[in-house]
């Protein structure tokens, strides 16, 4: 077997809500932990999920997902056949490290950023060269990751909005940043939560993969279009890189209902918008708060907040007993919070006041 494996800690999933209220005795419980939308699912995908034919149980799925393909080519204004699609974008992440990564390669990723890339370079051999993210934005620091690059470098990660600081790199600096990337590195721009950004117009990487073959970009229905139960990300890569991720995807990756209802919530534009725009007021106020409150933060573009707390432990078990879930261990003393509706923000303001007393 891989020796590597041997090393590598059990992945902790999120305690399911039900369960956790019930260990700690709660009546209330808000998980502002995973980054999902708060807002829920949009109506469209319950009248589509209900409406789906029981009848098909027995059979296989579209294994090309050929109508999602074709409402997500449309939207984004590319080729239906440099769309791979996944069991949400851990199946990607997993596709590409396994087809890219041996033992002796070198991943890029900066530090912090989700932990799922790390993971896999693990589990396939290769080593992590981690870069601090700039520490008054929290953004991505180009240069540095430029500057690890080796000829044992296969893949760049590339968070965009970054997980967790929530910082956002601009299109034109990341175009800057793939053209000093030797061609032979994949540089992997995980778009989980652009939807989310407002301060561009067109704040997407999209066009780069037309411009550098090297250049991937992933996408997910799990954050802004609520369906994080349903399992479906993708990538939108070049030809050659397509037909790798093809040759090792599971032929019926996509059950037919999440294909059902990934095709509902593409078509419920309203839904995003609204998710998008409740979050960005909500996202201010957070701002706000916590320059009001002088706590370091970095300022986000994404669905989330990550803010430095010294004691950060006791304050989130402090918001837990509370009704509120936060994300903790992701660096020591910081804590990421899901910006959630402003009634759930502003009681979730005033317990950090109290707690600050
Ligand atoms: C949530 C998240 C994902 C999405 O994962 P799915 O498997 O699609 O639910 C991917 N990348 C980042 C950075 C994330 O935070």
């Amino acid at each position: 077997m891989k020796e590597q494996i041997k090393k590598l800690a059990n992945y902790i999933p999120e305690e399911p809500l039900a369960s956790v209220k019930q260990r700690l005795g709660l009546k209330k419980l808000v998980r502002l932990s995973a980054n999902e939308n708060p807002f829920g699912t949009s109506d469209k995908v319950e009248a589509a999920v209900k409406n789906w034919n029981f009848a098909e149980g027995n059979r296989y799925p579209d294994g090309d997902a050929t109508d999602l393909r074709r409402a997500v080519a449309e939207k984004l204004q590319v080729s239906q056949a440099q769309l791979v699609f996944g069991v949400g974008l851990d199946e990607i992440i997993t596709m590409i490290s396994r087809i890219f990564l041996q033992p002796g390669d070198q991943v890029i990723q900066t530090s912090p950023t989700f932990s799922e890339y790390a993971l896999h370079a693990q589990i396939e051999g290769a080593q992590v060269i981690d870069v601090p993210c700039d520490p008054t934005t929290g953004k991505h620091d180009l240069p540095a990751l430029l500057a690890q690059i080796t000829d044992k470098t296969r893949l760049i990660w590339v968070c965009n909005p970054n997980n967790p600081t929530g910082a956002y790199t601009s299109v034109a600096d990341l175009t800057k940043f793939l053209a000093e990337v030797p061609p032979e590195v994949l540089v992997v721009i995980d778009e989980a939560y652009i939807d989310y950004v407002t301060q561009n117009s067109a704040p997407s990487a999209i066009p780069l993969v037309q411009q550098f073959s090297n250049a991937v970009v992933l996408r997910t229905f799990s954050k802004a279009y609520g369906l994080a139960n349903y399992r479906v990300g993708y990538a939108y890569a070049d030809p050659k890189i397509v037909s790798y991720l093809q040759s090792v995807r599971l032929p019926y990756n996509l059950n037919s209902l999440t294909q059902t209802a990934a095709l509902a919530a593409l078509a419920d534009q309203s839904f995003v918008a609204s998710s998008v725009s409740q979050t960005a007021k909500e996202r201010e106020n957070w701002a706000n708060f916590f320059q009001e409150q002088q706590i370091k933060f970095f300022p986000s573009q994404a669905n989330f907040m990550f803010f430095y707390y010294p004691g950060a432990l006791s304050l989130a078990d402090y918001l837990l007993h509370h009704g509120f879930q936060l994300r903790k261990g992701l660096q020591q003393d910081w804590l990421r919070l899901t910006i959630s509706g402003a009634a759930e923000g502003a009681e979730l303001r005033k317990l950090m006041l109290n707690y600050r007393k």
